[in-house]
């Protein structure tokens, strides 16, 4: 089934394969995509030029770098903007290539946790709303119905990818909400 793929991508361990920065987590971009062409071999990535054909763009004061990477099929394209050390954007006039250089290798990275691949790093991050017909469905382990977006009771969003990669961390499978409740009490009842 088409919808598997992402639970593949989304159990593959990463730890010991990142690192921390700032207190942010990141994934090495060389071994995230190696991952997943070993699973995945007709894999694509791209890194969108600009009219230019650099391969970063800018409105003159900011610079962000676009990337895409397409498995199954289907491409997810992430947008980054070109930050220093401290996660800030650099000014347009000072920004490197080396500075570019990262910015890609991170947004691919995470183009690649849309897939699946150590999303849970990203957990605690917002991830943009994607179209809908760029979004594979998931589907629950448990019941097999397809798992939707969520409100939390903050009030913010909780994509289904989000859902699906925190169950797959606190679960070991990808439950919708309704089941990791059931998983949850399960877990509960087993310790009393
Ligand atoms: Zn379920």
């Amino acid at each position: 089934m088409e919808t598997n793929y992402f639970a593949q991508l989304n159990g593959v361990n990463v730890n010991g394969h990142t690192e921390k920065k700032n207190g942010l987590t990141y994934l090495s971009w060389a071994w995230a995509w190696g991952e997943i062409k070993k699973a995945f071999p007709d894999a694509t990535y791209t890194i969108y030029e600009n009219a230019n054909g650099w391969f970063y763009h800018t409105d003159g004061k900011t610079c962000w770098v676009k990337t895409g990477v397409t498995v199954n099929g289907v491409e997810h394209i992430e947008y980054l903007p070109v930050m220093d050390y401290k996660n800030k954007s650099i000014p347009a006039d000072q920004v490197t290539s080396f500075d570019v250089n990262k910015a890609i290798q991170r947004s691919l990275t995470k183009a690649c946790a849309r897939h699946g691949l150590g999303l849970y790093i990203y957990a605690g991050e917002d991830l943009p709303e994607e179209e809908a017909a760029n979004r594979p469905e998931i589907a629950c382990h448990d019941c097999g119905e397809v798992i939707e977006d969520t409100t939390k009771r903050d009030g913010s969003r909780w994509a289904a990818e989000q859902i699906a990669a925190y169950a797959q961390h606190r679960f070991g499978r990808v439950l919708c909400p309704s089941c990791q409740k059931k998983a949850f009490k399960a877990e509960k009842e087993a310790q009393e």
